[in-house]
């Protein structure tokens, strides 16, 4: 029975736990949006992936190899949306972390430097991506080669399928940010731009980069 039992949670995918407690991102981001955010939608996604692998030859594999397996694919667009939301959701959330935003450490600081000129100009495009990506998306600040740069996706598309290496992310779905700041995405993004960014992480991506 436990050999059973194992076989069958192996072949899903699980909802991975915030990297922080839900009140931890308070009050840029409250404890309420966090418990819908990663509660309802993420989960949401991840129960809707497995639903889709069900007796399918991506049963068992990672996220990461069910996104790229169904990018593109026309008879695969709602297994891909699903399997990429979960992707980025836990990206999301590794992105942000209490007491976060300031600068980066010197390698990525440097890096930054190069492609936006300084930090403020980073700063500027990062937001100003953010709040024009029109309806449901992401920003995301990626490695391109060796250079930064910041673009934006559509509803779940993320930087993997183009062949770019996400740093960090921010969620601009309305439901990342409705409870808290209803339709005010600029004060949003500001705020978490400025107290939440995870440079740690975003300098450990770098580094797998
Ligand atoms: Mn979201």
């Amino acid at each position: 029975m436990a050999t059973l039992a194992a076989q069958k949670i192996a072949k899903s995918i699980s909802l991975p736990p915030l990297p922080y407690p839900e009140d931890a991102l308070a009050p840029v981001i409250s404890a309420r949006t966090l418990s819908f955010h990663h509660g309802k939608h993420h989960k949401a996604y991840v129960d809707k992936v497995n639903e889709l692998i069900q007796g399918t030859d991506l049963e068992g594999q990672s996220l990461e190899k069910i996104v790229m397996a169904s990018a593109g694919k026309s008879d695969k667009t709602e297994l891909f949306n699903d399997a990429a939301q979960a992707w980025n959701h836990d990206f999301y959330w590794h992105s942000l972390k209490p007491k976060g935003g300031g600068k980066p450490g010197a390698a990525l600081a440097e890096k930054i430097n190069a492609a936006f000129g300084s930090h403020d100009a980073f700063k500027k495009q990062f937001t100003d991506t953010a709040v024009k990506q029109f309806g449901s998306g992401w920003a995301w600040l990626v490695a391109d080669g060796h250079s930064l740069k910041i673009i934006k996706t559509s509803n779940a598309e993320l930087p993997l399928t183009k062949g770019l290496a996400p740093l960090l992310a921010i969620d601009v779905w309305e439901h990342a940010y409705y409870l808290d700041y209803q339709n005010k995405r600029p004060d949003y993004v500001a705020a978490v731009i400025d107290k939440l960014l995870n440079w740690e992480f975003a300098a450990q991506n770098l580094a797998r980069a």
